[in-house]
């Protein structure tokens, strides 16, 4: 069994006080490793270590900064299958689907934004008797809280632009999932990174990351997580005057137009739904049809949804296996008993039984793909954030009710629009109170353009000159030159 540390100003470490925790694999219900149960005393040696590498880090230029990310893509890209291997038996996720999106992505990050930071000009304004110069220096040093779905893809999308722009940091990755977090420390400190730069805490979010919110010497924090952590995250920080990014939870509407191509649809819908069981903010949990397309596709969505191979996480034709645990299976199931209540239909799914060829461990948390129809698109299956494998099916007539249907959550974070007529589709998007908007496509990512969610999904947005522009303040420079 595997023993993670904190690592702490280069070193690796145990909590202060000793405490630990322990982290299953969720598929098997097995230990495989204990964390540190770190306490504020551990988040204070974090954030000192942090404060004291800062200014020499932020002295680097940013083309020293980007050359660190390129050697951190490519030792991760060397590390691939350890990766891919650890976040599967962390998460319980397929290692298929670990390989190409987590372990992929993770190297992408870093080689994005190091290539990202060589487009980048200085901004100037001239006037017509001086010049203005925008000079961005670090924020000082972050904190950077992460959610367990997508544990180092996410680590790393903020990780990179953190440091290159000159911020040291505290970081906490979910107590769930801390085995791609600590790769990459292993992998910062073979590289020799400079220590103090990057700083790794384990522990509970209401313990370690309360500290993090509080620390008065951390000037800003990103946040991926639930909606109601992160009422409290900008409860904590916001009268500290922090920088706040907060990616928050979704209920994405997938619309389906009566002259979508029905086998892109069907397929793209499916992904939509059931990437990672369902545990993306990004996923396409309400089906909204055209109810002259309904028939036509309901039939094929569901066929397509039941041929989805259920099997264990190691199994290479998986693509659903376990969700996170035991308890997100109880929560999930939960909102299946709700369905029933609310008038719902369960037109597929509903039950931890299983198809794939790979038997699944009985103490594992496997939930069938579920799709539910019947229900208002106003009950609390349609509304609420479910993240498991679990969508609720729902027809409209008009576009008119389409966008009524797609805005009626409190969230509003992402979507997509199948149909053959993009310029149809692009005019429904802007009626839709979302931060991303897919046609024909779905988790289609150009890491430059703004990644973020409107109403209770979030604040700000992440992603190409949006995450330089959080992690740095500007100084304006005005310059009359006498000669
Ligand atoms: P949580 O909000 O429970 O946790 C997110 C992180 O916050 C974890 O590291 C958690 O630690 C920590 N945390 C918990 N309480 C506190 C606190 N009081 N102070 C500081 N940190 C705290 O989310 P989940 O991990 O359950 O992730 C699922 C959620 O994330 C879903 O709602 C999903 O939609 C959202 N999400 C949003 C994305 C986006 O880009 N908008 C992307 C991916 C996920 P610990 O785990 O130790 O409790």
């Amino acid at each position: 069994m595997q023993e993670v540390f904190n690592y702490i100003d280069g070193l690796f470490s145990p909590s202060v006080d000793g405490g630990h925790l322990e982290n299953l694999n969720p598929a098997t219900g097995e230990v495989i490793s204990t964390i540190p149960r770190s306490l504020q005393a551990d988040v204070e040696h974090a954030a000192s270590a942090a404060l004291r590498a800062q200014p020499a880090w932020n002295a680097l230029s940013l083309e020293q900064r980007a050359l660190w990310l390129d050697r951190i893509a490519d030792a991760l890209e060397e590390k691939h299958e350890h990766i891919a291997q650890s976040e599967s038996l962390d998460t319980g996720k397929p290692i298929a689907l670990a390989r190409r999106v987590d372990a992929a992505r993770s190297v992408d990050n870093f080689r994005f934004f190091a290539e990202f930071a060589r487009e980048q000009t200085e901004m100037t304004f001239k006037m017509d008797d001086a010049m203005n110069y925008v000079h961005r220096n670090g924020l000082g040093v972050v904190g950077l809280i992460t959610p367990w779905n997508l544990p180092l893809y996410l680590l790393s999308w903020k990780v990179a632009p953190a440091l290159l722009m000159g911020n040291t940091v505290v970081a906490k990755p979910s107590e769930l999932t801390p085995l791609t977090a600590n790769i990459l420390a292993e992998t910062l400190h073979e590289l020799n990174l400079p220590k103090g730069v990057f700083n790794l805490v384990h522990g509970l979010g209401p313990e370690v990351g309360q500290a993090i919110l509080e620390h008065p010497g951390i000037k800003g924090i990103s946040f991926t997580g639930g909606t109601a952590t992160g009422r409290i995250v900008a409860a904590t920080a916001a009268p500290m005057f922090k920088k706040l990014s907060l990616e928050l939870g979704g209920k994405n509407a997938t619309i389906i137009l009566d002259d979508a191509d029905l086998d892109i649809a069907v397929k793209g819908a499916v992904r939509a739904a059931f990437t990672n069981s369902g545990q993306v903010c990004l996923c396409g949990s309400r089906l909204l049809v055209q109810s002259s397309i309904a028939d036509a596709f309901l039939p094929a969505f569901i066929a397509e949804v039941e041929a989805m191979n259920i099997g264990a996480p190691s199994d290479e034709t998986s693509q659903i296996s376990s969700i996170i645990s035991r308890e997100h299976l109880h929560k999930v199931e939960s909102y299946i008993e709700l369905a029933l209540q609310e008038g719902g239909d369960i037109l597929t799914g509903g039950t931890r039984a299983m198809t794939g060829p790979v038997g699944p461990d009985a103490h594992g948390a496997y939930l069938a793909p579920t799709v539910i129809g019947g229900l208002s698109h106003l009950s609390r299956c349609a509304t609420e954030e479910i993240f498991g494998p679990v969508v609720t099916v729902h027809i409209f007539d008009t576009l008119e009710q389409a966008t009524e249907m797609a805005n009626a959550t409190e969230y509003g974070l992402a979507g997509s629009i199948w149909t053959k007529d993009v310029a149809q589709g692009r005019a429904l998007a802007q009626t839709i109170d979302t931060g991303i908007v897919w046609i024909n496509t779905w988790l289609h990512r150009d890491l430059r353009t703004p990644f973020g969610g409107v109403k209770n999904s979030g604040v700000g947005r992440e992603g190409g000159q949006w995450s330089l522009g959080f992690f740095s303040e500007t100084t304006n420079i005005c310059v009359i030159d006498p000669k």
